[in-house]
């Protein structure tokens, strides 16, 4: 019996646990301080009315002989589907209803996918990033490169005609960085990649804080994307769905590799390992895309919206250079004084009791930076940015 050894090249991440240890330790000392959380990337606000009540609906429906459901439609409920194909028309893009698959979260699907592709191919991954792309393929022991986000692209790295890659990952808006992708440079990627033959995975798990019309949506918003990518989203962080587990991911039937279909390979993988979402979960889903549903959504996302704009006023007005906040529930900053992220960590801890998330947590090029949400309650986040306003003028003295 041998084990997968390639678990032993996984790093541990210790990120969130010693924040977890720090805040813990300062909570110790200071009993009555009032910690405010900003590095959470879970959200706060319940799931909407009209969620609730096709949830609870759904439910009902299980309890009675006549309308109970046992196991789903491989690739999801045409109901949910239909609307999901409805919701990428508001925008002008077609997908068939083929292309669509019902998951239980952009997580999953991201992991998963990589059933499809051989382990010799070259693995693109822009640093710093959401850990889950880069520990995905050292399970399966894929080589990785790094493309390099920083100040002087603005966190969005381009293609590089002399790398050659074949799967890139993209996300946009961006976690960590809240970062967004443009149409023009998101063209950049979609013409390498057909030139290539390479495959995008594209992560658009943050496209409801999409507020600009320059900004796509979706990698389907470009022309011959469909020939190259395969888009994941979830309803998370649009719909409050952290803790109800629902999401889709887009693989196109233009999608040819090897005289291969992709979808049809990813349709096999999903009914041979997977059985599908539930009924009542799809059904809270099918809500969020109704008109109402969408209103009720879209006045959360406002909420962290409004936050967001209040950290980044903030720093712009202490001349702080970050990015996100504008299309994106995420702040990313250049740690003030040269501190490193950890150093900034505690600056903020210690002096004014607020907490974020150092860079450095997400690849190499994170280091000298800082990472902050707009996940939390207005006051809480209005009272975090007074502190840090204080907190900085009085060092800057
Ligand atoms: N992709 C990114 C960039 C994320 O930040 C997250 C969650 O934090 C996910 C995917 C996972 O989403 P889900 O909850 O649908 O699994």
């Amino acid at each position: 019996m041998k084990i997968n050894s390639n678990y032993k090249n996984l790093e541990e991440s210790y990120l969130f646990s010693t924040i977890a240890k720090k805040v813990s330790d300062y909570m110790s000392f200071n009993p009555d301080a009032k910690v405010i959380r900003m590095g959470i990337g879970d959200v706060t606000r319940p799931l909407c009315k009209s969620v609730v009540t096709a949830f609870e609906n759904a439910v009902k429906e299980q309890g009675e002989l006549e309308t109970f459901h046992g196991y789903g439609p491989e690739q999801g409920y045409t109901f949910l589907r239909e609307r999901i194909k409805s919701y990428y028309q508001s925008y002008g893009v077609d997908i068939n209803l083929s292309e669509i698959f019902i998951s239980d979260g952009a997580k999953s699907d991201i992991g998963n996918i990589l059933d499809l592709f051989d382990n010799e191919n070259n693995i693109l991954i822009p640093n710093p990033v959401y850990p889950v792309y880069c520990d995905t393929n050292k399970m399966s022991g894929r080589e990785i490169c790094f493309m390099n986000a920083n100040i002087k692209n603005n966190f969005l790295p381009l293609p590089d005609y002399d790398k050659k890659a074949d799967i890139i990952y993209l996300c946009s808006p961006n976690n960590p960085t809240g970062a967004c992708y443009n149409r023009e440079q998101l063209k950049q990627w979609v013409d390498y990649a057909n030139k290539n033959e390479a495959i995008i995975l594209y992560d658009a798990a943050y496209e409801a804080f999409i507020n600009d019309s320059d900004i796509p949506r979706s990698i389907f918003e470009i022309e011959d994307a469909k020939k190259c990518a395969i888009e994941f989203c979830s309803l998370s962080k649009t719909a409050g769905f952290t803790g109800v587990r629902c999401g889709y991911t887009i693989v196109p039937n233009d999608l040819i590799r090897e005289g291969m279909s992709l979808r049809k390979m990813w349709l096999r993988r999903q009914t041979t390992k997977f059985n599908g979402v539930s009924y009542p979960v799809q059904k809270a889903a099918e809500a969020v895309f109704t008109e109402k549903g969408q209103q009720e959504c879209k006045k959360n996302i406002d909420v962290y919206m409004k936050n967001a704009k209040l950290i980044s006023d903030t720093l712009t007005r202490l001349e702080i250079w970050h990015t996100g906040g504008k299309n994106s529930p995420y702040i990313w900053l250049k740690c003030p004084f040269g501190m490193t992220s950890w150093d900034f960590f505690d600056f903020l801890l210690e002096t004014v009791g607020v907490v974020g998330t150092p860079g450095s947590g997400f690849g190499s090029n994170g280091e000298g930076f800082f990472r902050l949400t707009s996940f939390g309650t207005e006051q809480s986040t209005r009272e975090a940015m007074t502190r840090i306003e204080k907190a900085i003028k009085e060092k800057r003295g």
